[in-house]
């Protein structure tokens, strides 16, 4: 600690205040420690400065993803680490992780995951936006229905194009439930749109529970979801879970009633229920 010693309090408190309007105030808070670490192992300058350095730019990153995750909107931190595969033998873990690696982020392809409620298809796209956020890029998480919502209230106050923009800019949007509720004929216009202007330029993530002979129904008009379809799955990959609920995972042990619609639906190669 002799460094801190030779300098007066005031002396340091005005170097500690300087490191902070330099914005390097994580610099500020490990000094101290760091300093006494320094001289305890004898560290070289260079590996000091060095040591201090790694720590603000830790701090720094952790800081970034943490923002790039609140502006994300998801609704939970979830990790691949903390999904049992065991649980969901229909699905391959090794072409997951292999997602997890984000080359589909950087070859602007799309993921969609298909499937009955409680199989995992939310947490898996949530684990897989982490990751990107973790990676740098930009994230928008939304559900069909709040895209619609946000998509209609926007056409009436005449916003729309900063609203199309919403969805367009992000590295990699994340639309979650299609298919729990069909959308209005302009809503569907507008994300044929959004689909179209990322095609081959931004990943898109769905899940869903229809199958895509459902998405004509759905978009309320076939011609538009093909069209939509077309452009999704031109570069995709679809996994396709047909197992258990997660969520009714302890229930069916103890033959309580279950609140939930369990999985009736058998899903095919293709991705379609049947
Ligand atoms: P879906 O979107 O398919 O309806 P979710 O991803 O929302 O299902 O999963 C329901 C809940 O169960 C979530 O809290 C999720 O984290 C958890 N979950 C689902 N599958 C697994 C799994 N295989 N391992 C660990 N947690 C799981
Ligand atoms: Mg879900």
């Amino acid at each position: 600690m002799g460094v801190v010693k030779i300098m007066l309090d005031a002396e340091y408190r005005e170097f500690l205040a300087k490191l902070k309007s330099l914005r390097l105030s994580r610099l500020a808070e490990v000094l101290d420690a760091e300093l006494k670490r320094a001289v305890e192992a004898n560290l070289s300058y260079l590996d000091f400065l060095r040591c201090l350095v790694d720590r603000e730019l830790e701090h720094r990153q952790a800081k970034a993803v943490q923002t790039r995750f609140k502006k994300s909107r998801m609704p939970a931190v979830k990790t691949l680490e903390s999904f049992d595969f065991s649980f969901q033998p229909s699905l391959n873990p090794q072409k997951i992780w292999e997602l997890a690696e984000l080359r589909f982020l950087r070859q602007h392809e799309n993921v969609l995951f298909l499937g009955p409620p409680g199989v995992g298809k939310t947490h898996l796209a949530l684990a897989l936006g982490f990751k990107a956020c973790q990676a740098g890029y930009k994230v928008l998480f939304t559900t069909l229905s709040e895209m619609a919502a946000a998509l209609h209230a926007a056409r009436a106050d005449g916003s729309h194009m900063s609203a199309l923009k919403t969805y367009v800019a992000p590295d990699l949007l994340i639309i979650d439930e299609m298919g729990y509720l069909p959308v209005e004929a302009h809503v569907a216009n507008y994300f044929f749109q959004i689909v179209a202007r990322r095609y081959e330029r931004g990943s898109i993530i769905i899940t869903s529970n229809k199958s895509f002979s459902d998405w004509g129904q759905m978009l309320g008009d076939p011609v538009l979801a093909g069209a939509v379809l077309d452009r999704l799955l031109h570069h995709s990959t679809v996994i396709t879970i047909n197992g258990p609920s997660y969520r009714l995972r302890n229930r069916s042990k103890t033959g309580e009633p279950k609140t939930e619609t369990s999985p009736s639906s058998v899903v095919t190669k293709s991705g379609e229920f049947t």
